[in-house]
């Protein structure tokens, strides 16, 4: 198949390309780069030793986004391409509103005026806030509070709509866990252009001696050690789930929406000692007050992709971290200012 990969030089979505190009499939990327390095596209070509078709354009350009499509046959979308940042939403609403909507809308004109039909939309645990019940499923209340949330559930009903208004679309809504880890050769992997709001490349970047310590937000969560706990996804498995979706929409699934995650929680300090063994660095931390609009616990029901998809996540914490190290450890400096 031809697949088209919204935002595909991005951290998801370049470990995405891989796992299609080993499976034969052919990639088209179009990104603005606005938060990743065309570097990215040229080792996804290094792994895999295929060709990858990039376009650095912005999807709010529809005659642009028309353009691609006139030059590739497009088969599916997978669309990644969106700003993700929660504080930065929370300071810059407009900015987040009009990037991921308005690209949305963009994107969806120019493959319906294509007769493209199936796609894949990047979702997020964030739809849920903090849900009443964990593990989470796929009927949990959504109750977003914060803007980059409010734009993935507020697409989530726009793609909705447009199932409803005509039944040939095939839509597949993942909401993701927490996506970390790299893929295996330490080749790719994540590389915020900031100080890292998340986590894990937080932790990482103490590791390798860019940042000096953690700060953990708070420890007097209602969890065994206090800390918060998330639900951490391996980056090939959930890349790994883009391909079971489209082979899902294969089948005139119709509108179908998943949790993408492993269905166990690990706290904060779990995660920092599973970094440090994994690195044998230490990670100093020290322990602030907690971080507004955080949660104490989310993780994933994940079992409905298990029936429907056949997919499960396979790959641990320690494989998370060894990963993610092995990313760090070889690019201390990111994809640096190679492009
Ligand atoms: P990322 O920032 O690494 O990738 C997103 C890509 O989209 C970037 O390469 C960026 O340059 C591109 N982009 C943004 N706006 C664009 C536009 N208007 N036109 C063209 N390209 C544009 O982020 P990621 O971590 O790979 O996330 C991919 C998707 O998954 C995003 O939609 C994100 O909201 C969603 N998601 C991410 C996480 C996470 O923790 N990483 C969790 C849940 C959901
Ligand atoms: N966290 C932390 N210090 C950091 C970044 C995150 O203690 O520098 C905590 C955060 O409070 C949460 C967990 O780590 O409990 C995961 O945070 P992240 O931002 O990675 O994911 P999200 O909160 O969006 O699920």
């Amino acid at each position: 198949m031809n697949i088209l990969l919204t935002g595909g030089a991005g951290y998801i979505g370049s470990h995405t390309c891989v796992v299609l190009l080993e499976k034969e499939h052919h990639v088209i990327v179009v990104d603005n780069l606005c938060n990743s390095k065309f570097e990215a596209i040229k080792r996804v070509e290094a792994i895999t030793g295929k060709k990858v078709i990039f376009y650095q354009e912005d999807l709010r350009n529809t005659p642009g986004m028309d353009a691609i499509f006139r030059n590739n046959a497009i088969n599916a979308v997978i669309h990644f391409a969106g700003l993700k940042s929660v504080a930065e939403s929370v300071a810059r609403p407009l900015d987040y509103y009009g990037n991921n909507i308005n690209g949305t809308l963009s994107l969806c004109s120019v493959m319906a005026a294509h007769g493209v039909k199936n796609l894949v939309f990047s979702s997020s645990a964030t739809v849920y806030g903090d849900p009443e019940v964990v593990p989470a499923d796929e009927t949990a209340p959504v109750r977003p509070f914060n803007p980059y949330g409010r734009s993935k559930l507020f697409i989530e009903e726009i793609l909705t709509d447009l199932h409803h208004s005509d039944l040939s679309w095939n839509i597949a809504l993942l909401r993701y866990f927490n996506p970390v880890g790299a893929h295996p050769s330490g080749r790719i992997g994540e590389d915020p252009s900031d100080i890292p709001n998340n986590l894990m490349p937080y932790i990482a970047r103490v590791a390798v001696g860019r940042l000096s310590e953690l700060n953990v937000y708070g420890d007097d969560y209602d969890t065994p050690d206090g800390t918060g706990v998330r639900d951490y996804i391996h980056v090939m498995d959930l890349a790994e789930g883009h391909l079971k979706a489209l082979e899902k929409l294969a089948t005139n699934s119709g509108l179908v929406t998943y949790n993408l995650g492993t269905g166990k929680g690990f706290s904060v300090l779990e995660m920092v000692a599973a970094f440090k063994r994994a690195s044998g660095k230490p990670i100093p931390y020290k322990i602030v007050g907690r971080r507004p609009g955080d949660v104490a616990t989310c993780y994933a029901n994940p079992s409905l992709a298990g029936r429907e998809l056949c997919w499960t996540a396979r790959r641990g914490i320690d494989e998370m971290c060894a990963d993610a190290w092995q990313w760090q450890s070889m690019n201390p400096g990111g994809y640096g200012e190679t492009g």
